[in-house]
């Protein structure tokens, strides 16, 4: 059968023999392929209907009925909240369908402006925040992708700080070679426990922290496929109520030299 999947195991059984253990998993991946398709299907078919309740919640005003003011902005806002939700499942279910994704070269410095722009729009003056480009490398990757990856943890390192706070990015190089974008913020911090699911989809801490703040639940499932995608590690460490880096390791082969010529930010 050509469509058969089979996972193997060796084990050792004694001085010199092997166990070879075959699992037929192609039920197994059929399932988790119909799954993908269904989310992603899902989430196709509702992005029309909400993007007519949206254009209709923004023709109405409450000019007519002041009691209605209130309301309507609730509206609004959840339906910000859904399209939000239907654009990260439609990103997620696109990048769990692909073994790899087309490679550019990723021009850092303009992609690292383009973060500090975006992060002080998020944090609306509410935080200090600081770029250190101290590796002087680019990047051999997906530019899009890339972009979307660091911004989810820019945008989680403004919403968990609170006021006042500093979130610094930093772009390195390690002794080994690797190249490191680490994101740092003096935040809420993230307790030893929930490390290890944190890049699951949906999972949180604090659900209402998180609702609160704007989040979908899918902002590091997304950062961990995109840097799945380029073969690079995400390292997280959290003290709780100091706050919390998010490490990106690329390794030597993904470094490209620094393209003075690239210079425009990417789109
Ligand atoms: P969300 O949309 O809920 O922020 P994410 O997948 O981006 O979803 O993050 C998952 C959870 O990890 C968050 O709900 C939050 O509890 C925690 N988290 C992520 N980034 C940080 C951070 N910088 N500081 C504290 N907690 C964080």
């Amino acid at each position: 059968d050509p469509g058969m999947r089979l996972s193997l195991r060796l084990l050792p059984y004694s001085d010199d023999l092997w166990l070879l253990l075959a699992r037929d998993v192609s039920k197994l991946l059929r399932l988790e392929h119909m799954r993908r398709d269904f989310v992603a299907n899902v989430s196709h078919e509702l992005r029309t209907p909400l993007t007519v309740i949206h254009g209709y919640l923004e023709m109405l005003d409450a000019d007519d009925h002041p009691e209605w003011a209130g309301l309507l902005d609730e509206m609004r806002r959840q339906s910000q909240r859904m399209a939000r939700l239907v654009e990260d499942l439609l990103t997620l279910s696109r990048l769990e369908a692909r073994d790899q994704l087309a490679e550019e070269h990723v021009a850092m410095a303009p992609l690292l402006a383009t973060l500090r722009r975006e992060a002080e729009a998020l944090s609306g003056g509410r935080h200090r925040i600081r770029v250190e480009d101290e590796a002087q490398v680019d990047l051999r990757g997906a530019s899009k992708e890339l972009h979307s990856a660091f911004g989810n943890l820019v945008s989680n390192a403004v919403r968990y700080t609170p006021d006042g706070g500093e979130i610094t990015v930093r772009f390195f190089r390690e002794s080994d070679g690797s190249a490191v974008l680490a994101v740092r913020d003096t935040g809420y911090g993230i307790p030893a426990a929930h490390l290890p699911r944190l890049t699951e989809r949906f999972y949180r801490v604090s659900t209402s922290r998180s609702r609160e703040s704007g989040g979908t639940g899918l902002g590091l499932a997304i950062v961990k496929h995109v840097l799945g995608l380029h073969g690079a590690q995400l390292a997280i460490a959290s003290d709780v109520g100091a706050g919390s880096i998010f490490s990106c390791r690329f390794g030597r082969d993904r470094i490209l030299p620094r393209d003075p010529h690239l210079s425009s930010p990417p789109v």
